[in-house]
């Protein structure tokens, strides 16, 4: 229990629902409802359905052998990138899609940064016949030009976010906006574990599939649920949240989340959010934060968009202020550099959001016969255009 979030929504002093009064409604509704619907065996039953025949779950746990010969242990690589649309994101959109359908929704909005998520959410609003509004900052759309298409050929509907730095933030307040003015047959996907309570925790549950599947796997592959490290890149904190899930009470599990340090820790251009946050409130919920000493949110940089987020969830925060995660950090070289090995040694081409799990590594001491299992939350399919601008290969 020392993990869970507790009734009013805290882990530990992070998480709680701080949010404008409009929006109290739909918070609550969807705050008395999520665990009953999500016990429900006729959800379960759904859920683990289109797990499995439309996103291609299990998602296999590889033995990755040469990157286990350079680093003398025994390292695996959980194959989210195998995911239908190419990353973990999928797991959440299913799953919240069809508690929206429960709680008799018909419209889906969504905030969205580099795309990822909105590609996410616009696919399972086709799959289910459901209207879909994604909210995105202008700049982010001039940027990301591939998945915009993506989602208006999927059938969404992109509108722009104008206000502030027309970024992520921005579309994550537009798409409040709408929902405080359309409570009743709209519901709002969060694509990872940040906002107000409950979607922290529902988003952790439904990533969570990614530990239990790690387990069996390991107790397939080794006779035992147990390995010694557990790695993954943190931008919100869903893929990680997800692949920590079932470890978080075996205390002999290494835990280690490697955030974006960008062009370095310190070097004012970064995304380090536990090297650099204080306490704060973003997006609803209480949690650490980049921000200057005046409380104004500090815009991160990252080379992987997934990344490039201020903040982290409140679960990973209360896990970094426990001890009970290892947070580390790696640059954007770094980063760069353990994709292109990942490429050469196993034929894998990472995210660079994964590719920054990679990295953690060689800041590891490993020793002989140590199981590490690195989350591989996505593929590198829409990260060509950063890899050939690199160029280092
Ligand atoms: C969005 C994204 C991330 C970062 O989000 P989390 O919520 O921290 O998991 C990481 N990897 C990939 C491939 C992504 O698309």
């Amino acid at each position: 229990m020392k993990y869970q979030v507790n009734e009013k929504g805290f882990y530990g002093q992070f998480g709680g629902a701080y949010i404008p009064e409009m929006l109290y409604p739909n918070i609550e509704e969807l705050r008395l409802q999520y665990l009953q619907i999500i016990h429900e065996p006729s959800f379960q039953t759904e859920f683990d359905q289109l797990l499995k025949d439309y996103v291609g779950r299990p998602t296999p746990l590889f033995f990755a052998k040469r990157l286990s010969e350079k680093y003398k242990a025994k390292i695996y690589l959980k194959r989210e990138d195998l995911c239908h649309t190419g990353a973990h994101k999928i797991n959440n959109t299913i799953g919240q899609i069809l508690v929206a359908k429960k709680l008799g929704k018909q419209k889906i909005i969504a905030e969205t940064g580099a795309g990822q998520h909105g590609v996410a959410t616009a696919t399972v609003c086709a799959l289910m016949g459901m209207e879909c509004i994604v909210y995105m900052g202008q700049l982010d759309i001039e940027r990301q030009r591939p998945n915009v298409e993506r989602m208006r050929i999927l059938g969404a509907k992109v509108v722009p976010a104008t206000s502030g730095n027309m970024t992520l933030k921005d579309a994550t307040n537009e798409a409040m906006r709408h929902w405080i003015n359309h409570p009743t047959d709209t519901h709002y996907i969060i694509g990872s574990v940040v906002g107000p309570h409950p979607y922290p925790d529902m988003v952790a549950r439904f990533q969570s599939v990614i530990s239990e599947e790690i387990k069996s796997q390991l107790i397939h592959e080794l006779g035992n649920p147990f390995p010694d490290y557990v790695i993954a890149c943190v931008g919100g904190g869903s893929n990680a949240a997800g692949a920590f899930y079932h470890f978080l009470n075996d205390e002999h599990v290494n835990l280690v989340a490697v955030e974006a340090a960008g062009k370095g820790v310190d070097s004012g251009e970064s995304a380090a959010t536990t090297a650099l946050g204080k306490v704060g409130i973003l997006h609803g919920s209480k949690s650490l934060l980049m921000q200057t000493p005046d409380g104004q949110v500090i815009e991160p940089y990252s080379i992987s968009a997934g990344l490039d987020y201020p903040g982290i969830g409140p679960l990973h925060a209360h896990l970094f202020e426990t001890g009970r995660v290892q947070f580390l950090s790696a640059t954007d070289d770094e980063a760069m550099n353990a994709g292109i090995e990942l490429s050469r040694m196993e034929g894998i081409i990472p995210a660079i959001e994964s590719a920054h799990a990679v990295a953690a590594l060689s800041q590891l001491s490993l020793i002989e016969d140590d199981v590490v299992v690195i989350n591989l939350s996505g593929r590198g399919d829409k990260d060509l255009e950063t890899y050939i601008r690199w160029g280092k290969y």
